[in-house]
């Protein structure tokens, strides 16, 4: 009985083989239908490709989407269907999926049969020799969030332009309001009371001013004049300023090299362009951290000049750094657009990064963000290197910078106006020089006819005291004929000086003046009064 049974079963082992078999064989038919069915039926560009990038299979979806045939597919490299202006990164994406798969989509555009581009994004892997790629058609949705940026934009365009019309208003209501009142209080014979108003209308045309020339830089049309500048000592003398203006939550620092080279820059506009940046840095940080301002040589090889998209060269940087929030790659991709912010209405424009990006690339320079979310963010203005000396005349026409009189200079002021008379003397005491004052021409000419020092006489042409302005130094080049004289005159007055043919020594300087100029200008000629005394 026992071999019987024993041969039954071994026939029913073998029997249970061939079934597993048969099973196994079957489930793998099964199976590779399905496959089969996933990839005739996917809704994505399933591809395999060689490790050189050769399209080996691909499924029916690329014909449904990109209009190509199974046959006019496989055997190409698939760097023959890319956009040319995403070649580059494709490659780059394809080389890394040898490393480690590619899960993130990479978004480039395929090129259709009839010419044009689709948009998808690739994911893939890199297993026994192959690639294997799935491509998502995303062409609609970049689309609609095209126009949804493009609606946005426009919106922010409606916020701007309205908030602009809304301060121009301010501004124009401040200006004729004031000239309103001074007609009224001029025809009443209150005098007292004009200058108060005058002070109102030039405050507010000094802020309309300011206001289109911001406009204007982030059109990138404002006049720009280049200087050679020396940045470091121009963010130096900026610190205290930020400083105020950021608070004393946040400490800022400046460091620059001493030696670092002149640029070529509009120094106004550099001004005003790192105080945005260090706005920007402290709304950046509302618990507080620090600003740390930095000037340093760039020497920009062909490669980094490539990098940052300007010539070769040598390139003076500015850049701030602060400790704040930081950014995601999805704002840096967007913050130079003019009107992104990502501030209240009413807090951001979203004009200052897009004025200084104008104002770089009209400099003939770069910006540059690096930013970490969490970490901070460093924007790095680059501008290109001046081959030469920072000029004094172009860093010291502010007063507060211009040099000391050492040597007890003194100037002589006659004005019949007292308030005109203050200015003009603060402005030679901030000089350094010793100043005296005269309100009319015959207390003007006493002094003159002194012996006391004078190094340059400053005067109004209409004067009271029976002689004019002019007559008045005539009268004192008598008795010292190198007396250097700055005039200054209203346009009715031009006449009487007879200016266009003024003797050696004597120049004009006509009303309103600004005070820089002013100050500029009697240094000059105080400077020229020593040189000639020198020589004598
Ligand atoms: P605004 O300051 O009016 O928003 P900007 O053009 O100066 O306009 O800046 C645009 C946007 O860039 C800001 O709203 C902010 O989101 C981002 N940003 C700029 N600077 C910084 C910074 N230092 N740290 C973090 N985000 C910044
Ligand atoms: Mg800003």
């Amino acid at each position: 009985m026992l071999p019987i049974i024993e041969t039954s079963g071994q026939v029913f082992a073998e029997r249970k083989l061939r079934e597993l078999n048969e099973t196994l064989e079957q489930q793998v038919i099964t199976r590779t239908a399905e496959l089969d069915r996933a990839w005739q039926l996917s809704q994505e560009l399933l591809a395999v490709a060689s490790p050189k990038g050769v399209i080996e299979a691909v499924n029916p979806m690329w014909t449904a989407v990109l209009g190509w045939e199974r046959h006019e597919l496989v055997g190409q490299p698939f760097m023959d269907f890319t956009h040319p202006d995403d070649l580059e990164p494709t490659l780059d994406a394809f080389a890394s999926i040898f490393e480690r798969p590619l899960v993130t989509p990479y978004e480039n555009r395929y090129r259709h049969k009839d010419g044009s581009y689709r948009w998808f994004g690739w994911t893939g892997t890199f297993e026994n020799g192959k690639v294997y790629a799935s491509g998502r058609h995303i062409t609609v949705e970049r689309e609609q969030a095209e126009v949804l940026r493009q609606s946005q934009k426009m919106e922010a365009v409606g916020q701007l332009t309205g908030g602009l019309a809304h301060d121009f208003n301010n501004l124009l209501a401040g200006i004729s309001g004031s000239l309103e009142m001074m007609q009224t209080r001029i025809q009443q014979g209150r005098f007292n009371d004009v200058e108060r108003y005058m002070t109102v209308a030039q405050g507010a045309s000094k802020r309309a001013a300011a206001l289109t020339h911001r406009l204007l830089a982030f059109s990138r049309r404002q006049t720009l004049d280049p200087k050679p500048t020396d940045v470091t000592r121009l963010a130096m003398g900026m610190q205290e300023m930020i400083q105020r203006t950021v608070g004393p939550g946040i400490p800022v620092e400046v460091v620059g090299a001493t030696t670092t080279w002149p640029a070529l820059v509009d120094p106004p506009q550099l001004e005003n362009a790192l105080l945005n940046l260090c706005i920007n840095a402290r709304d950046a940080m509302p618990d507080g951290g620090s600003i740390t301002i930095e000037t340093a040589n760039k020497w920009m090889d062909e490669r980094a000049a490539r990098q940052h998209d300007i010539p070769e060269g040598q390139y003076l940087s500015l850049s701030v750094t602060d400790t704040g929030t930081g950014m995601p790659p999805e704002v840096i991709a967007r913050v130079f657009e003019p009107f992104f912010t990502t501030k209240p209405i009413g807090e951001g424009t979203g004009l200052g990064l897009s004025m200084i990006y104008g104002f770089a690339q009209q400099s003939e320079g770069q910006v540059r963000i690096y930013s970490e979310v969490g970490q901070g963010t460093t924007v790095c203005i680059y501008l290109p290197r001046h081959y030469g000396m920072v000029e004094d005349e172009t860093v010291a026409e502010r007063i507060a910078d211009l040099p000391r009189s050492k040597d007890g200079e003194t100037v002589l002021i006659v004005d019949d106006e007292p308030s005109v008379r203050m200015l003009i003397t603060d402005i030679v005491e901030d000089l350094g020089c010793a100043a005296i004052e005269a309100g009319d021409s015959a207390t003007g000419l006493k002094v003159l006819r002194s012996d006391v020092r004078i190094d340059l006489l400053v005067t109004d042409v209409g004067l009271p005291g029976g002689m004019n302005g002019r007559q008045m130094a005539d009268a004192a080049r008598v008795v010292r004929p190198d007396l250097k004289v700055l005039f200054i005159t209203g346009y009715a007055e031009n006449a009487v000086l007879g200016a266009g043919k003024l003797p050696l020594g004597m120049a004009v300087l006509t009303k309103p003046f600004a005070m820089d100029q002013m100050a500029a200008r009697i240094r000059s000629m105080i400077e020229g009064a020593k040189e000639q005394a020198r020589r004598a």
